[in-house]
């Protein structure tokens, strides 16, 4: 059944839920704001930046979560590829710019969809345009809620409220609405630190491949091309503990000094980078959830479940959880049996991909702590990797 037939079922929360307050502009809310809307829901977007403006890093978009966006907007791939880089061949190189090996991107013959690589940035704008403008309100920052058994009170930064029959709460790793729900404090450091920043940059680093992969000792860069001449960077390395820098230009000489013993091709992309551009941050992830909702919220994306990078899967799993959750709203004519459903179908799969996540993390730098390797193992189910691979990529919207 596809998504406009859904919204002809009589059995829709839309029934008993009109009004739907997303918090977070980021993919996650904006792909689930279309696809609620495609059902007829009112839905309302509040995101805290008082701008649309250029952040966030390359990401690699693989088939399950592209499929899952084209059966939200039709269409959406073709888009997608003229914004970003149809991944054709990567690179495997070390840090003398030697380089180990290639590989075909075979995503299309095997699973039946592509893999893109797109700015963050772009990705947002793309999916902002599906969208009525009037529905996004920017500088709204989330500070929290009050729920009772008819409806939702939710409180931005300011003073401003709003009321909504159900709240998403998209707002990424430091979720307000998880904040409110859980109460946990801080994310879980995972022992990576990461530099990166998204530049134009003339440079024959590319030539035949798009996304390159240098391995160090404890350290390693991507260089992905995200297309317009635009060079995603992302640097990451094996730090116990992490301290910040004081100021841009810190931050700016501290990965040069990371990367000294680099070829001066890797090096020279971070020099031509403004250093007020370079993101220095650590990566984290959360424990995972029994449950994502109560009452009368819910939550999505990175405020769900937020995971390392190495698997390349934040986005995509969010992409997932958007189009299940349109999907049970649209089965279900009550609310509480629709998020339970939501939960279903999708946390055990996003404990599994968390838990691989922060094991391939550990493995790019081959750490092997034998606790935490089992620990992971245990919580990520399949261990051998074609398997992972092959049900991770497989995965269809139905
Ligand atoms: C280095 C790196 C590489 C990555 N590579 C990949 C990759 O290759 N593939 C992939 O799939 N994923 C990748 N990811 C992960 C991916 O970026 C995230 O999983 C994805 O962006 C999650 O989307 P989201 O909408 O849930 O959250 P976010 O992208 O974090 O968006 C949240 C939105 O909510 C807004 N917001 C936050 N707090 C509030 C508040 N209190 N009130 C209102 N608005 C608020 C934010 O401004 C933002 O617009 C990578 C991440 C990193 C750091």
């Amino acid at each position: 059944m596809n998504i406009q037939e859904h919204s002809l079922t009589q059995n829709s929360t839309k029934q008993t839920v009109e009004k739907i307050a997303i918090i977070g502009a980021g993919p996650g809310g904006l792909a689930t704001a279309i696809a609620l809307r495609n059902q007829g829901f009112d839905v309302q977007v509040y995101e805290k930046a008082q701008e649309f403006r250029p952040a966030g890093t390359g990401l690699g978009l693989t088939p399950n979560g592209l499929n899952c966006l084209e059966a939200i907007s039709p269409g959406i791939v073709e888009s997608l590829k003229s914004a970003g880089c149809e991944l054709r061949q990567s690179a495997l190189k070390n840090v003398n710019g030697e380089t180990i090996r290639t590989n075909t991107a075979k995503y299309l013959e095997k699973y039946g969809q592509t893999f893109i690589i797109i700015w963050w940035w772009n990705l947002q704008q793309v999916l902002a345009s599906r969208l009525p403008s009037e529905i996004i309100h920017l500088n709204h920052r989330c500070i929290g809620f009050q729920q009772n058994d008819r409806s939702v009170e939710i409180y931005f930064d300011g003073g401003n409220t709003v009321n909504a029959d159900f709240v998403i709460g998209a707002d990424g790793v430091n979720s307000a609405i998880r904040e409110t729900l859980t109460g946990e404090g801080q994310p879980n450091y995972l022992r990576s630190m990461c530099w990166r920043s998204v530049i134009k940059y003339n440079h024959d680093l590319f030539n035949s491949n798009d996304l390159i992969f240098v391995k160090g000792n404890r350290q390693f860069m991507y260089l992905l091309n995200v297309g317009d001449g635009y060079t995603s960077w992302i640097s990451r390395k094996f730090l116990p503990d992490y301290s910040l820098s004081q100021s841009a230009e810190q931050v700016k000489s501290r990965i040069l000094n990371e990367l000294k013993d680099w070829d001066k091709s890797f090096r020279a992309v971070v020099e031509a980078t403004p250093a007020e551009q370079i993101m220095e941050h650590p990566i984290c992830d959360r424990p995972p959830l029994t449950h994502w909702s109560r009452g009368r919220v819910t939550l999505l994306g990175d405020a769900a479940h937020p995971m390392a990078p190495a698997l390349a899967q934040g986005a995509n799993s969010t992409f997932e959880d958007a189009y299940e959750l349109q999907a049970c709203l649209s089965q279900e004519s009550h609310l509480e049996a629709a998020l339970n459903r939501y939960e279903q179908r999708c946390i055990e799969r996003t404990q599994v991909i968390q838990a691989r996540s922060a094991l391939g993390e550990m493995r790019y730098y081959e750490i092997d702590t034998e606790t935490f390797d089992r620990q992971m193992q245990e919580r990520s189910q399949l261990v051998n990797n074609d398997d992972f691979q092959s049900w991770l990529y497989s995965y269809k919207p139905y």
